[in-house]
């Protein structure tokens, strides 16, 4: 079996996350001795559910066992499928796909994990690999208003006192009013000067926020990274659809994440995406 194979597996736990997000628990591991790909956090797979077209979802958990978990914000045809879904429904799944976000030297670095909205899926499984592995971070995590928080009772009981989560709404009815860009922003000011390159940021959410956050980012010379988003039919480079000119790097291949070095020079970055007859249109 590859990360290609579809496996047919039971929905075996639903978590209710917030207005329009649940999160769907199911089980990777047919046998006990088999070749089995451990995924990484930041990496994604196609999920199916019967009768209904085949769509990327980010991992928002894995344990030891097996047990992979996404989390899925009902928008459309295929994502209300999920959403729908009960205990004991089958679905299938196809991955780890794309590659992961990339730790190097965390012990010396200042973390930031910050996402907007369902963005949050991939940097919950960051963050709760960092904690495993004892690593000190900070979670910003922002929504539009404070019925759209997810993860709260998870964050609650998974962090430890060497991390800490601060949440933002949009109209200010939970936590710090305002956009999670310009509070990143503001946090940025207790830092010296000098110790803003020892700062590492994994991003995901909305174009618009990560553009903002790379400019940020650069202006300060702060380690970037962004997990894209784009339309995508097979997750394994065949469509094209999730192509980024002017290199040609596939979303489903050479990401879903990018450092700064490569988002420099991907000029649909924060500008424009395909559409599902791969028409390039503005992103909006
Ligand atoms: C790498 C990656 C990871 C993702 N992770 C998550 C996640 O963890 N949780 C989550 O809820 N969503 C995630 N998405 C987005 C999710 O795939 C889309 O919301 C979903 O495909 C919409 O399908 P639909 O039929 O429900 O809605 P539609 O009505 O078909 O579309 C709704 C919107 O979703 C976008 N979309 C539609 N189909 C696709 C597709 N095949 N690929 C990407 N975008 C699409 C369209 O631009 C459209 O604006 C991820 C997308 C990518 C590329």
């Amino acid at each position: 079996m590859t990360e290609n194979t579809i496996r047919t597996v039971k929905v075996q736990k639903i978590i209710d996350e917030c207005k329009d997000v649940k999160t769907l628990v199911f089980n990777m591991k047919i046998s006990m001795n088999e070749n089995y790909i451990i995924p990484k956090p930041g990496q994604f797979v196609m999920v199916w559910v019967p009768g209904i077209d085949e769509v990327p979802m980010s991992l928002s958990g894995c344990d030891t066992d097996g047990n992979w978990s996404i989390t899925v914000k009902n928008v459309g045809e295929s994502t209300n499928a999920m959403y729908n879904l009960n205990i004991g429904d089958y679905i299938g799944v196809r991955g780890p796909l794309g590659n992961h976000f990339k730790l190097i030297n965390l012990s010396l670095k200042e973390i930031y994990l910050i996402g907007g909205g369902i963005g949050m899926a991939p940097l919950k499984f960051l963050s709760n690999q960092l904690t495993k592995m004892n690593i000190k971070h900070t979670i910003i995590e922002g929504v539009k208003i404070e019925n759209d928080i997810m993860f709260k009772d998870y964050f609650q009981e998974a962090i430890t006192s060497i991390s800490e989560v601060h949440y933002c709404t949009d109209d200010g009815s939970y936590g710090i009013k305002g956009v999670i860009s310009d509070i990143f922003k503001e946090m940025l000011n207790k830092f010296n000067k000098n110790d803003l390159s020892n700062l590492v940021v994994y991003s995901c959410g909305p174009e618009i926020m990560l553009y903002k956050l790379f400019q940020i980012c650069q202006e300060h010379k702060i380690e970037f990274y962004a997990s894209l988003e784009r339309i995508m039919r097979c997750g394994c480079g065949l469509c094209g659809l999730c192509t980024l000119d002017p290199l040609g790097l596939l979303v489903c291949k050479d990401g879903p994440i990018f450092n700064s070095d490569m988002l420099k020079k991907i000029e649909d970055f924060g500008k424009f995406k395909r559409d599902f007859t791969g028409y390039k249109i503005p992103l909006m």
